[in-house]
């Protein structure tokens, strides 16, 4: 059985992530979404074991020491991580897995996983981010500016990412995140196996 690919996805908050993924996952089932678990506390409409694993502060440093995170980063005051058993299960049976993490995760897990796949979903450009977080009307002009500013620090790493998509139009960015995940099955990276198994059948 080939192996799945992992694929890690990062963008700023207000850049339709979320959505974009929801969209994937739903158009394939065999996709597994990697479940981080977090310090943070559950928003409205969040359930444990869907969205987050909402885990205290002893059980995260718990399952670092246990060496059960393949990555974890402090992002915004609380930490947030992947479980390592459930990415390699699904990757091992076939399936390929998406991770949807921040810059500094996303890093570590490139340099723990080269054949990782990565993939930065952009803003249009600040100027529109800036307006639909305005749009949302849920945070202060402070709150607002401070997340535009993480935004660009965030943006700059995106040149350390396999592929970038803009997400200017939902329905075009879903389809060019499907064909990148489709072009990615092609990469070299990921196929250094399948190469290795074709040299020793002579
Ligand atoms: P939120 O609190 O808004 O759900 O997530 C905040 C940030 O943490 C987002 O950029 C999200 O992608 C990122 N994140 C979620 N899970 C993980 C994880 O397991 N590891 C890392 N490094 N970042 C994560």
């Amino acid at each position: 059985m080939s192996k799945g690919t992992l694929f890690v996805i990062s963008a700023p908050s207000g850049t339709g992530k979320g959505t974009i993924v929801s969209r994937i996952l739903a158009d394939d089932p065999s996709v597994h979404f990697s479940v981080s678990a977090t310090t943070r506390g559950p928003r409205e409409g969040e359930t444990d074991g869907v969205n987050y694993y909402f885990i205290t502060r002893e059980e995260f440093s718990g399952l670092i020491e246990s060496g059960g995170m393949l990555e974890y980063a402090e992002f915004c005051g609380n930490f947030y991580g992947t479980p390592k058993k459930p990415v390699f299960d699904n990757l091992l049976a076939g399936h390929d897995v998406i991770l949807e993490i921040e810059t500094v995760g996303a890093m570590k897990v490139k340099k723990a996983c080269p054949e990782a796949v990565g993939i930065f979903i952009l803003p249009p450009s600040l100027y529109e981010l800036r307006r639909r977080l305005e749009k949302r009307a849920t945070d202060p002009e402070e709150v607002i500016s401070a997340r535009v500013a993480q935004a660009k620090s965030e943006i700059e790493k995106s040149y350390q990412y396999d592929y970038v998509v803009v997400n200017d139009d939902l329905e075009k960015a879903v389809a060019d995140v499907k064909t990148v995940m489709k072009a990615a099955k092609n990469m070299t990276k990921t196929n250094k196996e399948t190469i290795e198994g074709v040299l020793l059948k002579c």
